[in-house]
Protein backbone atom coordinates (compact mmCIF):
# COMPACT_ATOMS: atom_id res chain seq x y z
CA UNK A 1 0.00 0.00 0.00
CA UNK A 2 1.12 3.30 -0.65
CA UNK A 3 -0.24 6.98 -1.52
CA UNK A 4 -0.19 6.33 -5.73
CA UNK A 5 -1.99 2.82 -5.17
CA UNK A 6 -4.95 4.67 -2.80
CA UNK A 7 -5.27 7.54 -5.29
CA UNK A 8 -5.70 5.05 -7.89
CA UNK A 9 -7.90 2.30 -6.29
CA UNK A 10 -10.27 5.12 -4.78
CA UNK A 11 -10.57 7.18 -7.94
CA UNK A 12 -14.14 6.64 -8.54
CA UNK A 13 -15.31 7.69 -5.10
CA UNK A 14 -16.25 11.73 -4.53
CA UNK A 15 -13.79 11.88 -1.18
CA UNK A 16 -11.97 14.70 0.07
CA UNK A 17 -7.96 14.58 0.35
CA UNK A 18 -5.72 11.77 1.55
CA UNK A 19 -2.70 11.48 3.98
CA UNK A 20 -0.93 8.34 3.63
CA UNK A 21 1.94 7.82 6.26
CA UNK A 22 4.06 4.25 6.70
CA UNK A 23 3.90 4.75 10.21
CA UNK A 24 1.97 7.03 12.63
CA UNK A 25 0.93 7.18 16.56
CA UNK A 26 -2.72 7.58 15.86
CA UNK A 27 -4.48 7.86 12.72
CA UNK A 28 -7.52 9.33 14.67
CA UNK A 29 -4.76 12.28 16.11
CA UNK A 30 -3.49 13.25 12.62
CA UNK A 31 -7.38 13.54 11.20
CA UNK A 32 -8.42 15.65 14.58
CA UNK A 33 -6.13 18.21 14.16
CA UNK A 34 -6.60 18.31 10.33
CA UNK A 35 -10.30 18.60 10.91
CA UNK A 36 -9.48 20.88 13.21
CA UNK A 37 -7.59 23.52 10.01
CA UNK A 38 -10.59 22.72 7.85
CA UNK A 39 -9.93 20.30 5.34
CA UNK A 40 -13.16 19.24 3.49
CA UNK A 41 -15.61 16.09 4.02
CA UNK A 42 -14.56 12.70 3.54
CA UNK A 43 -10.74 13.68 4.07
CA UNK A 44 -8.69 10.28 5.04
CA UNK A 45 -5.96 9.32 7.42
CA UNK A 46 -4.22 5.89 6.17
CA UNK A 47 -1.28 4.33 7.89
CA UNK A 48 0.73 1.21 7.13
CA UNK A 49 1.10 0.92 11.19
CA UNK A 50 -0.08 3.03 14.38
CA UNK A 51 2.39 2.88 17.03
CA UNK A 52 0.25 4.29 19.72
CA UNK A 53 -3.03 3.41 18.00
CA UNK A 54 -5.99 4.19 20.44
CA UNK A 55 -9.26 2.53 21.47
CA UNK A 56 -11.67 4.32 23.99
CA UNK A 57 -10.48 5.65 27.01
CA UNK A 58 -7.16 5.46 25.67
CA UNK A 59 -7.50 1.95 25.48
CA UNK A 60 -4.47 0.42 22.74
CA UNK A 61 -5.49 -0.38 19.44
CA UNK A 62 -2.62 -2.56 18.28
CA UNK A 63 -1.81 -2.01 14.18
CA UNK A 64 1.72 -4.08 13.42
CA UNK A 65 2.94 -2.96 10.03
CA UNK A 66 1.49 -4.19 6.83
CA UNK A 67 -1.27 -6.31 8.19
CA UNK A 68 -4.08 -4.02 8.92
CA UNK A 69 -6.20 -1.27 7.72
CA UNK A 70 -5.74 1.64 9.81
CA UNK A 71 -7.77 4.85 8.51
CA UNK A 72 -9.49 7.84 10.18
CA UNK A 73 -12.28 9.08 8.13
CA UNK A 74 -13.22 13.19 8.70
CA UNK A 75 -16.96 14.14 8.26
CA UNK A 76 -18.39 17.09 8.12
CA UNK A 77 -21.86 16.85 9.00
CA UNK A 78 -24.35 19.41 7.71
CA UNK A 79 -27.19 18.93 10.22
CA UNK A 80 -26.32 18.10 13.81
CA UNK A 81 -29.37 15.56 13.74
CA UNK A 82 -28.43 11.86 14.13
CA UNK A 83 -24.57 12.28 14.90
CA UNK A 84 -25.05 9.55 17.69
CA UNK A 85 -25.40 7.33 14.35
CA UNK A 86 -22.55 7.80 13.44
CA UNK A 87 -20.88 4.58 15.04
CA UNK A 88 -23.83 2.61 13.38
CA UNK A 89 -22.85 4.03 9.88
CA UNK A 90 -19.39 2.98 10.47
CA UNK A 91 -20.27 -0.19 11.46
CA UNK A 92 -23.01 -0.76 8.66
CA UNK A 93 -20.27 0.33 6.15
CA UNK A 94 -17.59 -2.47 7.25
CA UNK A 95 -20.15 -4.50 6.99
CA UNK A 96 -20.94 -4.54 3.53
CA UNK A 97 -17.51 -4.76 2.55
CA UNK A 98 -17.26 -8.01 4.54
CA UNK A 99 -20.65 -9.22 3.28
CA UNK A 100 -19.73 -9.44 -0.02
CA UNK A 101 -17.45 -12.08 0.61
CA UNK A 102 -20.48 -13.96 2.24
CA UNK A 103 -19.49 -13.74 5.35
CA UNK A 104 -22.01 -12.49 8.27
CA UNK A 105 -20.40 -9.76 10.74
CA UNK A 106 -21.91 -8.56 14.06
CA UNK A 107 -21.75 -5.52 16.33
CA UNK A 108 -20.76 -5.90 19.44
CA UNK A 109 -22.66 -2.83 20.48
CA UNK A 110 -21.29 0.18 20.63
CA UNK A 111 -17.76 0.13 18.48
CA UNK A 112 -16.42 -3.22 17.71
CA UNK A 113 -17.30 -5.51 14.82
CA UNK A 114 -17.36 -9.85 15.26
CA UNK A 115 -16.76 -11.72 12.32
CA UNK A 116 -18.06 -15.84 14.05
CA UNK A 117 -17.63 -14.18 17.56
CA UNK A 118 -14.30 -12.92 17.20
CA UNK A 119 -13.05 -9.15 17.02
CA UNK A 120 -12.23 -8.54 13.47
CA UNK A 121 -12.42 -4.50 13.66
CA UNK A 122 -12.71 -1.73 16.20
CA UNK A 123 -14.46 1.91 15.69
CA UNK A 124 -13.66 5.07 17.66
CA UNK A 125 -15.77 8.42 17.12
CA UNK A 126 -14.53 11.75 17.90
CA UNK A 127 -15.26 15.09 17.69
CA UNK A 128 -13.56 18.62 17.01
CA UNK A 129 -16.45 21.01 18.52
CA UNK A 130 -16.72 24.48 17.59
CA UNK A 131 -18.04 26.35 20.73
CA UNK A 132 -21.74 24.07 21.06
CA UNK A 133 -21.70 22.87 17.59
CA UNK A 134 -19.74 20.03 16.01
CA UNK A 135 -17.36 20.81 13.68
CA UNK A 136 -16.34 17.45 12.16
CA UNK A 137 -16.29 14.08 13.62
CA UNK A 138 -13.62 11.40 12.60
CA UNK A 139 -14.24 8.10 12.05
CA UNK A 140 -11.23 5.92 13.39
CA UNK A 141 -11.39 2.22 12.07
CA UNK A 142 -8.95 -0.61 12.82
CA UNK A 143 -9.64 -3.70 10.90
CA UNK A 144 -7.40 -7.14 11.34
CA UNK A 145 -6.87 -7.84 7.71
CA UNK A 146 -3.55 -10.52 7.82
CA UNK A 147 -3.53 -13.07 10.10
CA UNK A 148 -0.45 -11.17 12.06
CA UNK A 149 -2.65 -8.27 12.90
CA UNK A 150 -3.91 -9.87 15.64
CA UNK A 151 -2.46 -9.59 18.89
CA UNK A 152 -1.62 -11.78 21.33
CA UNK A 153 -4.16 -13.52 23.39
CA UNK A 154 -2.76 -12.58 26.33
CA UNK A 155 -3.27 -8.70 25.36
CA UNK A 156 -6.58 -9.30 24.59
CA UNK A 157 -10.36 -9.62 27.16
CA UNK A 158 -11.69 -10.73 23.97
CA UNK A 159 -10.70 -13.01 21.57
CA UNK A 160 -9.71 -11.80 17.96
CA UNK A 161 -9.79 -12.49 14.73
CA UNK A 162 -8.57 -11.04 11.38
CA UNK A 163 -10.33 -11.43 7.53
CA UNK A 164 -7.58 -14.02 6.16
CA UNK A 165 -7.98 -16.27 9.52
CA UNK A 166 -11.87 -16.67 8.86
CA UNK A 167 -12.05 -16.21 5.05
CA UNK A 168 -8.76 -17.88 3.90
CA UNK A 169 -7.52 -14.71 2.14
CA UNK A 170 -6.96 -11.32 2.50
CA UNK A 171 -8.16 -8.48 0.44
CA UNK A 172 -5.92 -5.97 -0.69
CA UNK A 173 -6.66 -3.47 1.96
CA UNK A 174 -7.21 -0.64 -1.05
CA UNK A 175 -9.45 -2.89 -2.32
CA UNK A 176 -10.74 -3.45 1.66
CA UNK A 177 -10.82 0.45 2.22
CA UNK A 178 -13.01 1.19 -1.41
CA UNK A 179 -15.79 -1.34 -0.58
CA UNK A 180 -15.79 0.34 3.51
CA UNK A 181 -15.54 4.33 1.73
CA UNK A 182 -18.17 3.67 -1.45
CA UNK A 183 -21.00 1.87 1.59
CA UNK A 184 -20.45 4.70 3.69
CA UNK A 185 -21.06 7.16 0.75
CA UNK A 186 -23.99 5.21 -0.11
CA UNK A 187 -25.78 4.83 3.57
CA UNK A 188 -24.83 8.16 4.62
CA UNK A 189 -27.70 9.80 2.90
CA UNK A 190 -30.04 7.16 4.62
CA UNK A 191 -28.40 8.10 8.35
CA UNK A 192 -31.81 9.52 9.51
CA UNK A 193 -34.29 6.69 8.45
CA UNK A 194 -36.16 3.63 10.42
CA UNK A 195 -34.30 1.21 8.12
CA UNK A 196 -30.65 2.44 8.87
CA UNK A 197 -32.12 1.99 12.26
CA UNK A 198 -33.46 -1.56 11.58
CA UNK A 199 -30.50 -2.17 9.60
CA UNK A 200 -28.04 -1.78 12.24
CA UNK A 201 -30.35 -3.73 14.86
CA UNK A 202 -30.00 -6.30 12.66
CA UNK A 203 -26.08 -7.05 13.16
CA UNK A 204 -26.58 -6.63 16.62
CA UNK A 205 -24.41 -9.80 18.62
CA UNK A 206 -26.19 -11.31 21.66
CA UNK A 207 -29.65 -10.00 20.57
CA UNK A 208 -32.00 -12.38 22.85
CA UNK A 209 -29.07 -13.14 25.25
CA UNK A 210 -28.22 -11.91 28.83
CA UNK A 211 -25.54 -9.70 28.62
CA UNK A 212 -23.85 -7.68 31.33
CA UNK A 213 -22.81 -3.86 30.56
CA UNK A 214 -20.06 -2.48 33.02
CA UNK A 215 -19.91 1.20 32.94
CA UNK A 216 -17.04 2.84 34.71
CA UNK A 217 -16.63 1.84 38.48
CA UNK A 218 -20.83 1.53 38.60
CA UNK A 219 -22.83 -1.78 39.46
CA UNK A 220 -22.54 -3.81 36.22
CA UNK A 221 -26.14 -3.85 34.51
CA UNK A 222 -27.60 -7.24 33.69
CA UNK A 223 -30.54 -8.01 31.20
CA UNK A 224 -31.68 -9.38 27.91
CA UNK A 225 -30.26 -7.22 24.56
CA UNK A 226 -33.17 -6.05 23.07
CA UNK A 227 -32.36 -3.80 20.65
CA UNK A 228 -31.73 0.12 19.56
CA UNK A 229 -33.40 2.99 20.93
CA UNK A 230 -33.66 5.68 17.67
CA UNK A 231 -30.26 7.17 19.00
CA UNK A 232 -28.40 4.25 19.13
CA UNK A 233 -28.24 3.36 22.53
CA UNK A 234 -28.80 0.04 23.81
CA UNK A 235 -32.30 -1.74 25.15
CA UNK A 236 -32.08 -3.98 27.66
CA UNK A 237 -34.86 -5.94 29.45
CA UNK A 238 -33.88 -6.23 33.21
CA UNK A 239 -34.97 -9.31 35.65
CA UNK A 240 -37.36 -7.53 36.89
CA UNK A 241 -38.97 -6.67 33.74
CA UNK A 242 -37.72 -2.70 33.47
CA UNK A 243 -36.56 -1.69 30.07
CA UNK A 244 -33.21 0.00 30.81
CA UNK A 245 -31.21 2.29 28.20
CA UNK A 246 -27.96 2.14 27.98
CA UNK A 247 -26.10 5.04 26.45
CA UNK A 248 -22.91 5.39 24.72
CA UNK A 249 -19.66 5.77 27.09
CA UNK A 250 -17.34 3.86 28.99
CA UNK A 251 -18.99 1.02 28.71
CA UNK A 252 -18.16 -2.64 27.88
CA UNK A 253 -20.31 -5.58 26.73
CA UNK A 254 -19.77 -9.22 27.73
CA UNK A 255 -22.16 -12.13 27.05
CA UNK A 256 -22.87 -13.35 31.18
CA UNK A 257 -21.41 -16.84 31.03
P1 LIG B 1 -13.85 -3.25 24.65
O1 LIG B 1 -13.61 -4.56 23.96
O2 LIG B 1 -13.77 -3.35 26.13
O3 LIG B 1 -15.12 -2.59 24.17
P2 LIG B 1 -12.36 -1.21 23.08
O4 LIG B 1 -13.47 -1.25 22.11
O5 LIG B 1 -12.02 0.08 23.72
O6 LIG B 1 -12.61 -2.28 24.25
O7 LIG B 1 -11.06 -1.78 22.33
C1 LIG B 1 -9.78 -1.76 22.94
C2 LIG B 1 -9.37 -3.17 23.30
O8 LIG B 1 -9.32 -4.01 22.14
C3 LIG B 1 -7.94 -3.24 23.86
O9 LIG B 1 -7.95 -3.04 25.24
C4 LIG B 1 -7.46 -4.65 23.46
O10 LIG B 1 -7.86 -5.58 24.44
C5 LIG B 1 -8.25 -4.96 22.22
N1 LIG B 1 -7.45 -4.84 20.96
C6 LIG B 1 -6.41 -4.01 20.70
N2 LIG B 1 -5.96 -4.16 19.44
C7 LIG B 1 -6.75 -5.11 18.87
C8 LIG B 1 -6.81 -5.69 17.57
N3 LIG B 1 -5.97 -5.33 16.59
N4 LIG B 1 -7.75 -6.64 17.36
C9 LIG B 1 -8.60 -7.04 18.32
N5 LIG B 1 -8.62 -6.52 19.57
C10 LIG B 1 -7.70 -5.56 19.84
Amino acid sequence: MNIQSLHKKLSTLALGEIRYFESIGSTNDEALAWAAQGVSDLSLVIADEQTAGRGRLDRKWFTPKGTALAVSIILRPTSSSHLSRTVGLAALSIADSILKHGFVPQVKWPNDILLNGKKLAGILIETVWSGEHVDSLVIGMGINVNKESVPPAKDLQFPATSIEAELEHAPAREELLHDILSALIARRPQMETDDFLRSWEEMLAFRGQLVQIKAGGEEPVTGELLGLAPDGSLRLLDKHGNNITVHFGDVSLRPTA
